[in-house]
């Protein structure tokens, strides 16, 4: 079991788990109850995650993530809509208030 990908929007990770598996590659979403936690126990533990079963898919997988543009590298820095916290443009929800990031 490998680690792909982690985020707190659960529709990208299963937007990506369908993409993977048109591609044959077979993976798994852990963490998807816990998300709904979000706010009460610290997000980066909670966010849910996308597995891939066997480790060979590994650069066929991330190719497919960076086509998917999700990659956190290219988000800009977001001030929290709630708490005005400002934050790095890896994290999809605010470590001060747990607020989930707004894209708009
Ligand atoms: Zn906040």
């Amino acid at each position: 079991m490998q680690l792909l990908y982690s985020s707190l929007k659960l529709h990208e990770i299963y937007h990506l788990k369908n993409l993977l598996e048109t591609e044959g590659i077979r993976c798994q979403i852990r963490n998807e109850l816990l998300s709904r936690l979000a706010g009460e126990i610290p997000f980066t533990e909670c966010a849910p995650q996308l597995w891939l079963l066997d480790e060979r898919d590994l650069e066929r997988a991330r190719a497919i993530v960076m086509d998917f543009g999700c990659g956190a590298v290219t988000s800009p820095a977001w001030r929290c809509p709630n708490c005005r916290e400002p934050l790095e443009g890896q994290f999809s929800a605010c470590w001060h208030c747990g607020a989930a990031r707004r894209d708009d």
